[in-house]
């Protein structure tokens, strides 16, 4: 397995995209596939590579924007919040090179042609009704060793453990597909539906468990936790990667670092969305507490 440091900077960059196409992967998950006249700049470093999207207001037909370089967030802050676009984080599925396209896989929780308009925040509506020749704006990486990659273990790991939702499948995807022949790695999967597993190619010896969740139960059902708990790990150096609801997120790092005894310092951890809280909400969190990160 070839392993990191995450390096100081992280090189991104605004690129205006149009949808080339869409297709509905299964009952919670759209993906979206995008194309664009500057992408051969565009360099995803793979695994759980991160970026944002910037989504148009309802009634403009592309966000209305001004790069202005390293100063973007002060003045997309500036910005009166009707014209302002809707700023989102999500995960660079595939980027391909011929043709030059990138795919999103958007978890659509609660969104889609059948449901209510209302259903969904912005990015999943946007994504559920989203058409060849719609136009975003991303802030995306130019270069492939990058700080949006968070999927680092460290040399002397000896296995992996993932755990996630539908966020996180695609970044898990990339992950797994990027682990070397001879890893082991342990990997439990929340989804709504049973067509919501994906096949999940990897070289890695990969032990993967889906957990469908019970819509009867799920305010208070755990079921990560609940199959972490019961799980037998395997010996030696693991290092876990975990991502999905920021409730779910916590509690899975919790029994791993108190109950497990695994090291903090191998375990990444990333709150992907928080349950009752949209990304602005959380943003205006994070900025109450600490000046934005360099691209994002
Ligand atoms: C680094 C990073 C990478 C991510 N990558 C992906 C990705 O590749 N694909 C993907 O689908 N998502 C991804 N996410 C999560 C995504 O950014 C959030 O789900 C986001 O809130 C969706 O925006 P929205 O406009 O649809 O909903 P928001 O306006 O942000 O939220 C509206 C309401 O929907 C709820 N909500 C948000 N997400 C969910 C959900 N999944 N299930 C149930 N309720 C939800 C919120 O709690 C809120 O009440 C990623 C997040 C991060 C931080």
């Amino acid at each position: 397995m070839t392993t990191t440091a995450a390096p100081a900077t992280a090189p991104f960059r605004f690129f205006d995209v149009q949808v080339v196409r869409t297709r509905r992967l299964s009952p919670s998950v759209v993906r979206v596939t995008f194309g664009g006249e500057r992408l051969a700049e565009l360099a995803s470093g793979g695994r759980d590579q991160r970026f944002k999207l910037f989504l148009p207001q309802p009634h403009q037909d592309r966000p209305v924007f001004h790069d202005t370089g390293d100063g973007w967030y002060t003045t997309w802050r500036a910005q009166d919040p009707a014209e302002r676009p809707l700023m989102r984080s999500y995960t660079i599925r595939e980027q391909r090179h011929e043709p030059r396209e990138f795919d999103v896989d958007f978890a659509l929780h609660g969104a889609g042609p059948e449901a209510s308009p209302s259903a969904g925040g912005p990015a999943s509506r946007w994504a559920a009704h989203a058409r060849p020749g719609d136009r975003l704006t991303v802030l995306a990486p130019a270069v492939e060793d990058n700080g949006g990659v968070d999927f680092r273990p460290p040399a002397g790991t000896d296995w992996i453990l993932i755990t996630g939702d539908e966020t996180a499948l695609p970044a898990i995807a990339g992950i797994l597909s990027w682990l070397s022949p001879g890893t082991h790695a342990k990997v439990w999967i929340e989804i709504a539906h049973e067509d919501d597993r994906q096949q999940l190619p990897s070289f890695a010896d990969t032990d993967i468990t889906w957990l469908v969740r019970d819509a009867a139960t799920a305010a208070r059902r755990e079921p990560v936790l609940d199959a972490l708990r019961a799980a037998e790990l395997p010996e030696g150096t693991p290092y876990a990667w975990i991502a999905g609801e920021s409730g779910t997120v916590k509690a899975v790092r919790r029994h791993l670092v108190r109950e497990r005894g695994i090291d903090r310092r191998a375990v990444k951890f990333t709150g992907y969305w928080r349950r009752g809280a949209s990304e602005e909400e959380l943003l205006a969190e994070l900025t109450a507490a600490a000046p934005a990160p360099e691209e994002d």
